[in-house]
Parts: C-alpha cells; sequence; structure tokens
C-alpha cells in the first residue's frame, strides 16, 4: 500500500469518509482523498469450440498446470485483455466469451476475473511465456489443474456451474 500521495509524494494520513463509512487515505497538500491502488488481471478457461478440451499451461518454470492469463493495461477493457492476452500467449483467436467468477488476490495485490472462453483452432502457438502446455479433457483438467491454485478454484466454479446446466450436459455428450 502506498504510503504516499501518487501527484505530489506527500505523506499520506488517515481520514473517516463518510460514504464510505471508513478511513480512506488523504493527502493534506492536494486536499484529496487517494484511494489505494490494485492491479486487475484476467484468467481464462480456454476451451475449443465443441467446449470438449481446456488448455492448461505450465509457466514461470513452475511444473504445475495453470490458466492462461495476464493483466489489463491501463485504458483497456476486460473482454479486449482477454482476446489479446489469449492470441499474445497461444496465437489462439477467441470466439466467444463468458463471464465466469472475480477474486481479490491478496498476494499480488490484483482483482483477477476470471472468463471462460472458445477459440477457434486447437492449434497452439506458444510464445516464450509459456514453457508448456496441453488440452485436456473436461475431467483430466478438472484433476491436473494445479491443487490450491486461485486457477483451480476459478476452474472447478466454471466446470460445477455447467455440471448443473443441462444444455452444457447436452452439448458434452454430443
Ligand atoms: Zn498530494
Amino acid at each position: 500500500m502506498g504510503e504516499y500521495c501518487s501527484t505530489c509524494g506527500s505523506r499520506l494520513e488517515e481520514r473517516y469518509l463518510e460514504k464510505e463509512g471508513r478511513k480512506i487515505p488523504y493527502c493534506p497538500t492536494c486536499e484529496a482523498y487517494r484511494f489505494p491502488l490494485y492491479n486487475a488481471a484476467v484468467s481464462m478457461v480456454v476451451m475449443n469450440e465443441e467446449r470438449s478440451k481446456i488448455l492448461l499451461i505450465k509457466q514461470y518454470g513452475r511444473d504445475r498446470y495453470i490458466l492462461v492469463a495476464g493483466y489489463i493495461n491501463q485504458g483497456e477493457n476486460a473482454e479486449t485483455a482477454v482476446a489479446r492476452e489469449v492470441l499474445e500467449e497461444t496465437g489462439l483467436t477467441v470466439s466467444s466469451i463468458e463471464f465466469n467468477k472475480s477474486e481479490f488476490y491478496a498476494p499480488s495485490n490484483t482483482l483477477m476475473i476470471n472468463f471462460a472462453v472458445t477459440v477457434t483452432s486447437e492449434c497452439v502457438h506458444a510464445n516464450e511465456e509459456i514453457d508448456s502446455y496441453q488440452w485436456f479433457s473436461i475431467e483430466e483438467a478438472r484433476a491436473r489443474i494445479a491443487s490450491g491454485s486461485l486457477a483451480e478454484k476459478f476452474l472447478i466454479q466454471y466446470l460445477d456451474k455447467n455440471d448443473k446446466d443441462e444444455t452444457w450436459k447436452r452439448r458434452k455428450l454430443e
């Protein structure tokens, strides 16, 4: 958390802000509240067009499968970041996008917004950010995603939600 004003560099003080009902960092020089900054990122459950396979990746030299993810650029909306990150990291073109779930991830001070997307092809051209990747069946993906990770939480939430959905079940059986 920044203790100094991002505009003038003055030391911030805590001041009660009635409409928030709590203390917010305040710059006495600028006479303005300075809400704490955080990062925003997107992560994606990437599926083939038939929604029968899920793409998982390994990254940062770690031997565990996670979801494709990346930070949202300043001025960019989340949906644009989803398509851009998927294309940059995997060479795949997003054909549909559906919001799944979001969660604030305190260790990196990041709001993670998760989407489920389909892509037009299964032919991955991974960039240097990806160590390895693999398409898994739905059940394999559920089993292979890094245990205890936020990626696992998002994936399981998405799959469990769809298990209750008859349309999804029918689609899986086709
Ligand atoms: Zn200031």
